[in-house]
């Protein structure tokens, strides 16, 4: 099955096909910057870096954009309260986003674009929208008049008769209640810049306007964010390069499903949020991915500790079978090898049927899972010998590659815990089980748990 992926715009699953062949300009809307970023946020991004790394799998080249929004009405407040000043309030929280993202694994974004490092080219889009009448100049800024843009709602499949008179933005002043403002003038104390149009500064959607025309062009192919992004957001990013361009924006809008807290939206104002950092200090980061993508991304995710504690326990499973192929020693006859080529085809099969469905991360982890059941009883059994093992591993170091969710790293004994381990060995091969027991508990005060099989004996960590 060729990739399909669900488009909001039109609200079906479409064929996937770039406007270029083989390679695809993706765009996903970044944080605003006036705090540490919460769980909700990491499921967002956490999806897209997974889809992201799935399309390079599939061999295409992606570049990747997201925004920073490092000038906003909320950043303002922030710093207001903070007493500093908005540039220091964004620098501290884009600092602490990217340690964040880092610590989750999310690694795929090609270039980080900060909006203010983009004021040039969004006043010169905004000075094309009024010369085209599609914007004009109002008290306190200049706006969007959305009934100069017939398609205005077609994103959200609303009516654009309805839309304006919907009041979205305070402003009485505004041609239509739905107007949405571009550039908003300069107040006191406020970061502002030069323009031909006053002093100010840029409205929200503007900016990621500006970033894509700029990296992109007037069109590419992917545009990625929260449900909540799809309205005014996203409509609004639609009306003002369209409006430009006479072009579609993006091929395909992608949404990702809320994480929620007791059936509500995780949000900074809803103050039912875990930050990233905090979650960190109880779940690992792999346990963090593997529990967002246990849920296909558009639909919602309930945030539950056990739920999460259940994801740690999964990635725990995991690592152990890795653990466990490293240590394989045996060497075994053809027919076993021939068995693994089998499991390790269904496995790629069912892996890439699932992820071409519209990225359904939970079948594809589901197929992992069978994989590493078949492993755990081959293993048991010794029906899988040295070159089985390492193929098993390199295939799950490929899939991890795309999901982040498992650990290859060589657990790092301690020189005590080594020689430990070696004495307990010998205490065995003499059949010296009190010994033997009592270097087990040794090794299980450093954290060592120690476990016989048969004449083998393996360690893991607790
Ligand atoms: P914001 O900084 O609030 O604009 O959010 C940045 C991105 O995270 C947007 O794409 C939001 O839709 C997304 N997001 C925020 N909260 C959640 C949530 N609880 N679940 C999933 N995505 C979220």
């Amino acid at each position: 099955m060729s990739l399909h992926v669900y488009n909001t715009l039109g609200r079906k699953k479409n064929d996937f096909v770039p406007l270029k062949q083989g390679q695809i300009n993706f765009f996903v809307c970044g944080p605003t910057v006036y705090d540490y970023a919460h769980i909700g946020h990491g499921r967002s991004y956490v999806v897209y870096d997974v889809i992201v790394k799935y399309l390079r799998s599939l061999g295409f080249t992606v570049r990747y954009v997201q925004n920073i929004t490092d000038v906003d009405d909320k950043i303002i407040v922030r710093a207001a309260e903070e007493k500093k000043t908005a540039k220091e309030i964004a620098e501290h929280y884009e600092k602490t986003y990217h340690e964040d993202m880092l610590a989750l694994g999310v690694t795929a974004v090609t270039k980080y674009a900060r909006a203010t490092n983009y004021i040039s080219e969004i006043i010169n889009q905004i000075e094309r929208l009024i010369k085209t009448g599609h914007a004009y100049l109002a008290t306190d800024g200049v706006y969007f008049d959305i009934s100069s843009f017939l398609e205005y709602g077609k994103l959200s499949n609303q009516k654009l008769e309805e839309l304006k008179v919907q009041r979205i933005e305070p402003n009485p002043a505004k041609k239509n209640l739905g107007d949405f403002s571009l550039w908003k003038k300069h107040k006191q104390g406020e970061p502002s810049w030069d323009s031909q149009f006053g002093k100010g500064r840029p409205g929200w959607h503007i900016e990621d306007t500006a970033i894509t025309e700029t990296e992109f062009g007037s069109q590419y192919d992917v545009h990625g964010g929260g449900m909540d992004l799809i309205f005014p957001h996203h409509e609004a990013e639609i009306a003002q390069m369209e409006a430009l361009s006479g072009k579609p924006l993006a091929k395909y809008w992608l949404h990702n499903g809320f994480l929620q807290v007791n059936g509500e939206k995780m949000s900074k104002s809803l103050k039912n949020f875990t930050t990233i950092r905090d979650s960190l200090k109880k779940f690992p980061a792999a346990a963090l991915r593997y529990f967002f993508l246990s849920t296909h991304y558009r639909s919602p995710i309930n945030y539950t500790d056990e739920g999460l504690r259940a994801a740690a326990n999964a990635v725990e499973r995991l690592n152990e079978t890795i653990h466990l192929l490293k240590l394989v020693n045996e060497k075994n006859d053809e027919e076993t090898h021939s068995k693994i080529n089998d499991e390790i085809q269904s496995l790629q099969k069912k892996f890439t049927t699932a992820m071409n469905d519209d990225f359904e991360t939970s079948r594809a982890l589901g197929a992992v899972f069978e994989f590493v059941r078949t492993l755990n009883s081959s293993i048991a059994t010794k029906s899988l010998d040295i070159a089985n093992a390492r193929e098993a591993l390199g295939v799950l170091k490929n899939y991890n590659e795309i999901l982040g969710v498992m650990n290859f790293k060589d657990e790092q004994l301690s020189s005590e815990q080594k020689s430990l381990i070696e004495e307990r060995e010998v205490a065995r091969k003499k059949k010296d089980w009190t010994l033997a027991d009592t270097l087990r508990k040794k090794l299980l005060d450093t954290g060592i748990l120690v476990e016989d099989a048969g004449n083998r004996s393996t360690w893991k960590r607790v």
